[in-house]
């Protein structure tokens, strides 16, 4: 592209009107107009006004390209943190357009017309579900945390924690960094491998306001390693008088040994609790497969008093969400003899047989026969994720595709621009499209995604990088 500082910068107007139509609010294709004629008045250096607009035309369609919109998962990743963890299944979603849709009785009491308590329904069902006394639940699994921390530890600071259980979970999620925006102080105790009773015992004094067990869900350490039992730290907890809690972090509450013939079991909240522990918190929205939710079960005078802190207000849940639960919690305690056959999608997902998913490949590939591809079905080995079970593999099937006329990655970058976008993952150089995480519903669109960004047709073109 010629640049010269001769020419002058274009109207805004004369740039809005040779912009092609995008789905755009008015104002914001406006205000990337002004934000990219602004860059180029910064360079100094101004191109042709065809470049001008190509390079606006780039901007609109990258700002289209990350509204939040539904994508095809081809990753094997179940439980995918970047797209949206678990999907919601069709009848959570019917109870929460109807919620939405309408006024409820959130905070009011049907039975006697008063004003009522804000989710005692799912609370009692969490409970049954989880078989503890009590449960509430709160933004997330990390709020849960800080809010248990935090109220624990008002006037004794310490929280007791082995050095083998002090884990990074996700992107900056580190247990020690939320023990320190609680306020709390943490005292390690034990080892990297090895943590015993006495440890545990030796760390306990009149500053002790907790003890916390992490469970390790997204790694997995074998060779010389120890931790005692759940039930003896309960029991120095309980002599001590000071709570024990315990991190699930995926809350399965489904057995997961069920749900697929290679999986080990994950440790469930009901398990948990009857060994002593005094609160389990788990999130809504891995394993259990609902909405975004930190879920807090165990003992009523604990949740109690955790539903009493001033702090509680400022992570509750909104409505929806407590909607999207209910029907989620529903729907385990109804079905709790047919694990893989919950409607909770990511329990589905998980229990898929790959011979169900062989089939679909096969029809694909028959759709995709003319492209200039060389397209085959692969077998593969899916994932949980989510920081779940990181030792699962799920055998499963892939579309394997070598485009004849582009690289894989180049594939990959089209169907990332796709309608819907498709998200795969490259292997010796082939793009893959994992058929376990891909609804069959979703084939169709992924056959037709498929077609278009292999066909020699001109493709809009990638969004330039962001300034
Ligand atoms: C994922 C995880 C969390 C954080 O849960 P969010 O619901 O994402 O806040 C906390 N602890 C453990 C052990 C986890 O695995």
């Amino acid at each position: 592209m010629s640049a010269s500082p001769l020419r002058s910068i274009p109207a805004v107007d004369k740039v809005l009107q040779a912009l092609e139509p995008v789905r755009l609010p008015r104002p914001a294709v406006v205000a990337l107009v002004r934000r990219e004629l602004a860059a180029l008045r910064r360079a100094r250096s101004i191109p042709p006004f065809e470049d001008v607009v190509a390079r606006v035309g780039q901007a609109l369609r990258r700002r289209v390209l990350s509204r939040l919109q539904p994508v095809i998962n081809g990753t094997g990743v179940v439980i995918h943190t970047n797209l949206g963890r678990a999907p919601l299944g069709s009848s959570v979603v019917d109870a929460l357009a109807d919620l939405a849709l309408h006024y409820n009785n959130l905070e009011f009491d049907l039975a006697d017309g008063h004003r009522g308590g804000r989710a005692s329904y799912l609370e009692e069902h969490l409970a049954l579900l989880c078989r503890g006394e009590a449960a509430t639940v709160v933004n997330n699994c990390a709020a849960a945390l800080i809010l248990i921390l935090r109220h624990f530890t008002a006037s004794k600071p310490e929280v007791i924690i082995s050095r083998g259980e002090l884990v990074q979970i996700g992107g900056g999620f580190r247990i020690p960094d939320i023990l320190e925006t609680a306020g709390a102080q943490l005292k390690e105790v034990g080892t990297t491998n090895k943590t015993t009773l006495d440890d545990y015992g030796r760390a306990v004094s009149p500053r002790t306001g907790l003890i916390l067990k992490v469970h390790r869900s997204n790694f997995f350490m074998s060779g010389f390693v120890a931790s005692p039992p759940t039930e003896e730290i309960a029991a120095l907890a309980r002599r001590k008088k000071i709570p024990l809690v315990e991190d699930l972090g995926s809350g399965a509450v489904v057995a997961t040994d069920r749900l697929a013939a290679r999986l080990s079991h994950e440790p469930m909240p009901g398990e948990v609790l009857k060994k002593g522990v005094d609160l389990v918190c788990f999130s809504g929205d891995k394993l259990m497969g609902g909405p975004q939710a930190g879920i807090i079960a165990g003992r009523a005078r604990r949740v109690a008093g955790l539903k009493k802190d001033p702090f509680f207000r400022a992570l509750r849940c909104d409505k929806l969400i407590l909607g999207a639960l209910q029907a989620t919690v529903d729907l385990y305690l109804s079905r709790a003899d047919t694990p893989g056959d919950l409607a909770v999608p990511v329990a589905e997902m998980i229990s898929l047989q790959p011979d169900a998913l062989a089939a679909r490949a096969e029809a694909l590939l028959r759709e995709l026969k003319d492209l200039p591809a060389v397209c085959r079905a692969v077998e593969t080995l899916a994932q949980i994720g989510g920081g779940t079970l990181p030792q699962a593999e799920l055998p499963s099937v892939a579309l394997d595709i070598k485009p004849a006329q582009m690289a894989a990655s180049e594939l990959g970058a089209r169907l990332r621009r796709g309608d819907p976008p498709v998200v795969g993952y490259i292997s010796g150089g082939r793009f893959r499209v994992d058929l376990r995480t891909v609804f069959p519903r979703q084939d169709a669109d992924l056959a037709r995604c498929l077609r278009r960004a292999l066909s020699p047709a001109p493709f809009p073109e990638p969004p330039s990088e962001s300034p």
